[in-house]
């Protein structure tokens, strides 16, 4: 059933005990109460948005941005039935081992979980999102360097699961529903209030709460109850809001590669010199350049080594070699320094605004710096071709501006840990100093890998459906 706030009001709609109450109808919302419900267990889960794109939701994403610069808060995401599945690229890699074995780099690195946790929940994700269970190669040998494999998901939540929601017996779906407040005892929460466009206001009683509302708002949402409700519902002194990460995106330079077979795909630094070296994950990508910019490319060879530039020329034509751009995406590290806080202007639901503060650190430049370096070693042994990096990097100058910055990839700032310095949820998801308040979402991750995060949204969402289930059911 779908009922839309903007129309109806708390007198028309019945005074249910759900079992579940899930805020936040995005891939992460929806899978849960996907699953709750064929479970029979009765859910509700409560949208922001309608069921399609409205100026009036979309206007409340709105936001701040200091320290790196950054999108737009209400460009890089969507507050509407799906989320930003409505307007994701679906490229989907799942985590790797090593991911959830970041120790050598200390305390706030640290999963408390294993990578196996997660990857039980690997094939039934793919299917969610329609995508094969297959991101190896299993016959490449590149010494440090691996090639990597994405899968494209065409999923858009909206679009897979719209009707089934309407139809399900067991979920009931509220539109143009914002989260407002939530109300209950020291520790548990009873209810949550929500408004609508039209200013109608409904009350949600349930036992188990999970806010699923994307990688800033989950943030932005805890950081306002403990601003009006204190420690009343949940530990306030865990690190809210900090730890926030993006995969930053950059081209890193240009090169003549030995032929096309190389364009497109995807690498990334295998384990060991990541440990070696102590940084990230990172993946790289090459795209063939223009014929202008290829062109360019080759003045600017022959400036400084007018012999080897003739050289390749005569190759280019024959089209032995190729121009590319040279692109990097790479995990960013977890720190303090990178966060979501709340600015004094509040929203139309008077709820304080968000500000991002988006932080790249030293080890965010040494993963870069040194993980081409692994790079170039494979590049230049197997004689595939030569790279010039770009002035930014080679000088140690600022990031550039004009480029896509980041991946649109908001993780962290409620993330998982064992030690409530280091984390605001625990490993079964549950908000630390709560009895009944769970997060889903990126926002719970640690550290984010190199790869898009939605896939392990979804893998986090289902392993979180089924600790609710073995309570509820
Ligand atoms: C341009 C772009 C391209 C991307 N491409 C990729 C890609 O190729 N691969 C990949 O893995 N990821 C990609 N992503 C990221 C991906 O879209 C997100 O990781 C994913 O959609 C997040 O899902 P979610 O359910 O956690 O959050 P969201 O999609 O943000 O869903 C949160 C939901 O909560 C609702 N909500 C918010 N506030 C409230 C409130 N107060 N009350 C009630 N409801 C509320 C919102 O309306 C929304 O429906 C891309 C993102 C962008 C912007």
């Amino acid at each position: 059933m779908i009922i839309d706030l903007n129309i109806q009001n708390n007198k028309n709609i019945p005074n249910l005990l759900y079992d579940a109450c899930i805020v936040g109808a995005g891939a992460a919302g929806i899978t849960i109460a996907n699953e709750l419900g064929a479970s029979g267990l009765n859910v509700a889960l409560i949208e922001a948005g309608s069921t399609d794109f409205t100026d009036e939701s979309q206007d409340v994403y709105k936001g701040k941005i200091t320290g790196d610069p950054y999108i737009p808060l209400d460009i890089t995401r969507l507050r509407y039935l799906g989320g930003s599945t409505n307007h994701w690229g679906g490229m989907c890699r799942t985590f790797e081992k090593i991911d959830f074995d970041r120790d050598y780099l200390g305390e706030e690195y640290r999963w408390p979980i294993k990578y196996n946790e997660i990857y039980n929940y690997l094939e039934k994700a793919c299917e969610i999102l329609e995508i094969a269970n297959d991101f190896e190669y299993l016959d490449s040998n590149l010494n440090n360097v691996k090639p990597i494999k994405y899968q494209t998901s065409s999923v858009r939540f909206k679009e897979k699961y719209q009707s089934r929601l309407s139809n399900s017996p067991n979920i009931t779906l509220f539109i143009n529903s914002n989260l407002q407040d939530i109300k209950g005892n020291n520790e548990e929460i009873k209810t949550i209030e929500v408004q609508s466009y039209t200013n109608n206001l409904l009350t949600i009683r349930a036992k188990k709460f999970v806010l699923a509302m994307g990688g800033i708002e989950n943030s932005r949402y805890l950081l306002w109850f403990k601003k009006k409700h204190g420690g009343k519902y949940f530990d306030p002194t865990t690190p809210i809001g900090k730890y926030w990460m993006e995969h930053p995106i950059f081209t890193l330079g240009r090169a003549f590669v030995k032929n096309s077979v190389y364009v497109k795909q995807f690498y990334s630094i295998k384990e060991k010199p990541q440990k070696i070296n102590n940084i990230l994950g990172c993946s790289f990508r090459m795209h063939g350049a223009s014929s202008s910019e290829t062109k360019q490319m080759l003045k600017n060879l022959i400036c400084v080594a007018p012999n080897f530039g003739k050289k390749i020329a005569k190759l280019l034509n024959k089209r032995i070699i190729c121009g590319i751009k040279f692109r990097g995406s790479w995990e960013q590290s977890p720190a303090k320094t990178s966060y979501v806080s709340l600015l004094n202007e509040s929203d139309r639901f008077g709820i304080s605004k968000v500000n991002l503060t988006w932080s790249k650190n030293a080890l965010d430049r040494k993963t870069i710096k040194k993980s081409i370096k692994v790079f170039n070693e494979w590049f230049l042994k197997d004689n595939i071709g030569r790279i010039k990096l770009d002035e930014w990097l080679i000088n140690d100058l600022d990031y550039p501006k004009n480029d896509e910055l980041g991946g649109q990839h908001h993780m962290g700032g409620t993330r998982m840990s064992n030690n409530r310095k280091y984390g605001v949820i625990d490993k079964n998801c549950k908000v630390f100093g709560s009895k009944n308040l769970y997060i889903a979402g990126s926002s719970i991750y640690v550290t984010g890998g190199y790869q898009n995060p939605t896939l392990g949204i979804v893998q986090f969402s289902l392993r979180l459906s089924d600790h609710l289930k073995s309570m509820l059911v």
